[in-house]
């Protein structure tokens, strides 16, 4: 079972990590795209105006930048819990998102994978409602995702994943997207991106006429429309699409000129020779750092016989205010500003066009400066269509940032290999030089055993916050008859919640099983409304109490300070105390479990006399074996258990080290507990969901009889 969800975070995982990255990666590399696009957003909420420019392409960065650093995260299982609650939240806004753009359709393409593939809205609701689960699922079991850099070099995977993704936006913002996904690509011949393939199919329309006569207005289609009818006045006319039918890629490319009115598209496209297309949306926010250069391209295309042109969306406003900043003398014709923003990631740019075919594209930061034009374009490498070096650009990709970060993993990996060999190493010779020492002097090891048959051996049962009252009373009095009928070769407790204890008390044998609670208060008694006292616990008849368990510290913040006030309490009182104590998995992994579990008797138990301590039964309990199905291996127990009896042994003294039982806890079941049993240190288990069925708890009272 484990396996099966084990592999369905790791699939999920793996889904929302590649689409993070591809998404993150395609915008990252095309600022001025996903600026654009926000600027939709922000005009579909009625916000247009409202966020400056600058903060809109903040934005953009830092949104790509944090999707494709979220992907990375994921894939390497780096901060497994945050990263995936991160998901989710992420997750949860773009469902909603989209189910307002499938409803409403307020833009036509959501715009999560930049121009590299354009969905429907439909379609990206889909893809993110599959997410989201995706992402519930990883949220829900995050320690299944399997790691693959250690947690003290997780750092540098995340620093230089941040530094590589807004180095790649900021290049790309400052010369051209590395990758170009939109229509307009080196290469592309404008006109055929505009032709309609042989029998594609065509877009239907339906046509509305809405027409009035005596104040009443009506609508007619094609053939209602009252031709002969002059009483009818023609008010306006609705289009809609009926349905769609093929788009070439270029559809909406067309040059003005506004002065006549006349269009120069065809003229501009199928023109012999070169053509310099100067392209700005808006000309008043216009970069005008270089237009000494771009004059020079001027004067060297009239030179060479070449067209040059420049193509705007601005007024005349705009265009006498670049005329009167830099002087240009050559001719503008007016476009669609959003395809000359989709013609060149940069305001201006400057695009070459031969026979209607772009050959090249500068940002305005990389226009040609004059020396670089010293012959006729025909001999020059910038009047040539560049090689298409996409694959070089891959690879200069992998070189930069995959293959860095794979050295990264590889080594991390090597070192993590041979600490562990090395750890393995000594914990064998130990583990030899101890059995030699031991099996050597018979008698040291008779007496340790019988140190060891001296010391309780207890199976204690935490029922957590599970059954009714009714149902504990029944599965008590099941466990109290199983032992009535086969007597256990250990002590055995059972913990319930506080409703249970005094009915319970009723039905146990108190020579067969033991009650105790699974919490007592900090206080001793008065105005503490909803907590129980040690002295209430003990008047159930209860005689244990289990403190320090991982859930109360984790859950309801039970410090150092509170449990010790509560051990005291419940000492006192006549309790005996099952303390808990272990470590996280990032702590075992960080190889800090001893350091862990000793802070934490040394906060709230190792302060007892040793009168006192002999009430107290220590639990190891590591939280990633808590309720996980994850049990520590007997050899990893047996090796926590013998160095909390050695810091036992430093404090109180070898003797009682050795009278202390110490249990074990943490996924423990009938099928492993003889294993874990056999361990010398081992003095039992504290059994949490095994301890909710009497056959499961029964089997595992039984591996003492092995
Ligand atoms: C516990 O919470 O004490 C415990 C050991 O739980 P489980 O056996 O369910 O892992």
């Amino acid at each position: 079972m484990s396996k099966l969800k084990s592999l369905l975070v790791n699939i999920c995982r793996l889904l929302l990590a590649l689409t993070f990255i591809f998404s993150g990666f395609v915008k990252s590399i095309d600022p001025l795209g996903t600026q654009y696009k926000i600027g939709d957003y922000l005009e579909a909420l009625g916000l247009a105006g409202v966020v400056p420019e600058w903060v809109q392409l903040g934005t953009s960065i830092a949104l790509s930048g944090l999707e494709f650093t979220l992907g990375v995260l994921i894939l390497l299982a780096i901060q497994r819990r945050l990263v995936s609650k991160i998901t989710v939240g992420l997750m949860v806004f773009m469902t909603i998102v989209s189910l307002w753009l499938t409803i409403g359709n307020p833009i036509q393409d959501c715009g999560c994978f930049g121009d590299a593939i354009h969905l429907s809205n439909t379609e990206t609701f889909v893809k993110n409602v599959v997410l989201l689960f995706g992402a519930i699922v990883v949220m829900r079991y995050p320690l299944y995702q399997t790691r693959f850099i250690s947690q003290n070099n997780q750092w540098i995977a995340l620093h230089f994943t941040i530094i590589f993704i807004f180095a790649v936006s900021l290049l790309s913002l400052y010369h051209l997207p590395v990758f170009d996904f939109r229509p307009y690509y080196i290469g592309q011949n404008i006109k055929k991106g505009m032709e309609m393939p042989k029998g594609a199919k065509q877009t239907k329309y339906k046509t509305t006429f809405i027409c009035t006569k005596n104040g009443v207005q009506k609508e007619f289609d094609e053939s209602t429309y009252p031709y002969n009818d002059s009483t009818w006045v023609f008010v306006d006319t609705k289009q809609e699409v009926l349905e769609q039918g093929y788009e070439p890629p270029i559809h909406d490319f067309s040059i003005t000129d506004d002065a006549t009115g006349e269009d120069l598209t065809e003229q501009i496209l199928t023109k012999e020779g070169y053509t310099f297309l100067l392209i700005s949306p808006h000309l008043e926010v216009a970069q005008d750092r270089n237009f000494g250069n771009i004059d020079g391209i001027y004067e060297y295309a009239k030179e060479n016989g070449y067209s040059f042109y420049g193509l705007t969306a601005s007024t005349e406003q705009g265009i006498k205010h670049w005329r009167n900043v830099t002087g240009a003398e050559y001719p503008f014709y007016t476009m669609d500003g959003t395809t000359l923003k989709t013609v060149i990631r940069s305001n201006p740019g400057l695009v070459l066009l031969y026979k209607g075919t772009i050959i090249n594209k500068w940002s305005h930061n990389d226009i040609p400066t004059i020396e670089e034009l010293n012959a006729p374009l025909p001999m020059l490498t910038i009047g040539r269509e560049p090689e298409n070096n996409t694959w070089t650009k891959i690879l200069a990709m992998i070189l930069c940032y995959i293959l860095p970060l794979v050295v990264l993993i590889i080594a991390d990996r090597f070192l993590a290999w041979s600490k562990w060999v090395k750890k393995r190493e000594m914990w064998l010779k130990e583990k030899e030089e101890w059995l030699i020492k031991h099996e050597q002097s018979t008698k040291l090891y008779q007496l340790l055993k019988r140190k060891r048959q001296m010391r309780k051996k207890i199976v204690a049962g935490n029922w957590k916050m599970n059954e009714t009252l009714q149902e504990g009373v029944a599965l008590a009095t099941e466990i109290n008859d199983a032992l009535k009928a086969d007597k256990p070769n250990c002590d055995v407790v059972i913990c319930t919640p506080f409703i249970h204890l005094a009915s319970v008390a009723n039905v146990l044998d108190k020579d067969l099983v033991g009650l105790g609670a699974e919490n007592c208060a900090d206080k001793e008694k008065g105005a503490y409304t909803g907590e129980v006292s040690a002295a209430m616990v003990k008047s159930t008849g209860a005689e244990y109490v289990i403190l320090g368990h991982s859930e109360r510290r984790q859950y309801y913040a039970e410090t150092a300070e509170i449990l010790k006030e509560k051990v005291q309490l419940a000492l006192a009182n006549g309790l005996k105390v099952i303390f808990c104590c272990g470590e996280s998995l990032e702590e075992r992994e960080a190889n800090k479990q001893n350091e862990v579990v000793k802070a934490e008797l040394e906060g709230s138990v190792f302060h007892l006399s040793a009168e006192e301590w002999k009430n107290i039964i220590l639990a190891y309990e590591p939280i990633w074996a808590i309720g996980t199905g994850k049990t520590a291996t007997s050899d990893q127990a047996e090796e926590m258990l013998a160095y909390i009896r050695s810091i036992v042994a430093d404090k109180f003294g070898k003797e009682v080290a050795e009278e202390t039982s110490i249990l074990y806890g943490g996924s423990c079941n009938a099928k492993n507990a003889s294993e874990l049993f056999s361990k010398p240190n081992i003095d039992g288990g504290l059994i949490g969901g095994a301890s909710l069925k009497a056959a499961d708890f029964k089997a595992i009272i039984d591996a003492w009889k092995k």
